[in-house]
């Protein structure tokens, strides 16, 4: 009924760094934002453990404590953050419209995209144990690498992230191995030659992971198996890196918004906007290249920064605020 319809002026769908700081931009520039967290509140940094490299926390913080912190920002300038999950949007009108949990409507004059990106896993029973555990998986060498300083680790694909990864994690650790499941790399040749030629990391192709080993808290090792001659083995390792693809969050809005061919959204250059007018996007789900908290942060403040401008081009009443550029 249209009775039940609410209106918004700011509508932020996702709860990482991106999401949280679109949400303290924009209520700080009264904007009333409301900011739908989705199934997985806090993002992709609730399945880290230490955050060590985001400006402002010389000690480090645990990611879902990180995630708390920002919340607890947002909500501490009105920013109206609740549980669900969008499931639905309608953007060909002037009214941009969404569905929380195929239920409740919402009409909005903007709204923020922030719905992230998933990092791909193997699905392994024991890789899965480990990564719940914080226990030596992780999808994200740059976030976690420096916790395997001098250590053995084992990293699996053969994409320019893996590679970029392993070449990352050699810095670090005293061995990488790499696990390639195929004969060859799909990363770009330049990645590929710089791993190969990287003296602690050595390269296993045909062969694939059939268990992460640990002693029930901690990662130990990784069985492997050579798909060609199904010979098995164990490597020693403390760390198990997966490095095989990113999902961006994005499926519901690819028949209103240009996606690249991975299904990132794609945005005007140096700015938050889509193709939509009234809908911005911020974090991973535009970001394949940098991916981390605080670029996510950044774009955030972006997308409510051009939001504010877009509502104060359409509305004379909407003043920008002068807070924001304090
Ligand atoms: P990709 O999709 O390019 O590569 C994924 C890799 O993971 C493939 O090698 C694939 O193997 C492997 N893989 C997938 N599933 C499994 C599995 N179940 N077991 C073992 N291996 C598996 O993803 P990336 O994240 O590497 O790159 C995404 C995009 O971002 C690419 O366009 C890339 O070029 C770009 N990028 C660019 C960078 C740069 O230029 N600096 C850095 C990072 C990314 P297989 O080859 O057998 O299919």
């Amino acid at each position: 009924m249209a009775t039940d319809i609410e209106k918004v002026k700011c509508l932020i769908i996702g709860s990482g760094p991106a999401g949280y700081t679109a949400a303290i931009y924009a209520a700080r520039a009264n904007m009333k934002p409301v900011l739908y967290q989705g199934t997985q509140p806090g993002g992709q940094l609730t399945t880290t453990n230490e955050v060590e490299n985001f400006p402002g926390y010389p000690d480090g913080i645990t990611g879902p404590e990180m995630m708390i912190e920002l919340q607890k920002q947002a909500e501490r300038f009105e920013a109206d953050v609740r549980h669900g999950w969008i499931t639905k949007v309608d953007f060909s009108g002037d009214v941009h419209k969404v569905w929380v949990n195929d239920e409740k409507e919402i009409h909005c004059d903007t709204v923020i995209i922030s719905t992230g990106a998933s990092a791909k896993y193997l699905g392994l029973e024991s890789e899965q144990k480990y990564l719940k555990l914080g226990g030596g998986v992780s999808a994200c060498a740059v976030c976690d690498g420096f916790f395997y300083r001098n250590q053995e680790v084992v990293i699996v694909g053969a994409g320019d992230s893996a590679c970029e990864e392993a070449h990352y994690l050699s810095n670090l650790c005293k061995k990488v191995t790499m696990l390639v499941r195929r004969d060859e790399f799909r990363a770009s040749k330049i990645m590929a030659n710089r791993v190969k030629n990287t003296p602690n990391i050595e390269i296993l192709f045909n062969t694939e992971t059939e268990e992460v080993l640990g002693d029930g808290q901690v990662v130990t090792g990784v069985k492997v198996f050579n798909n060609q001659t199904n010979e098995k083995h164990e490597i020693p390792a403390t760390g198990f890196f997966v490095a095989i693809g990113h999902k961006p969050n994005t499926d519901i809005f690819k028949d209103y918004l240009n996606l690249d061919e991975t299904g990132y959204i794609i945005n005007v250059p140096g700015t938050a906007k889509t193709n939509v007018e009234g809908v911005f996007v911020s974090g991973d789900a535009a970001d394949h290249v940098y991916r981390q908290a605080i670029t996510a942060a950044g774009t955030g403040c972006m997308a409510a920064l051009d939001a504010e401008r877009y509502l104060a081009s359409k509305d004379a009443s909407f003043e920008v605020s002068t807070s924001t550029y304090n």
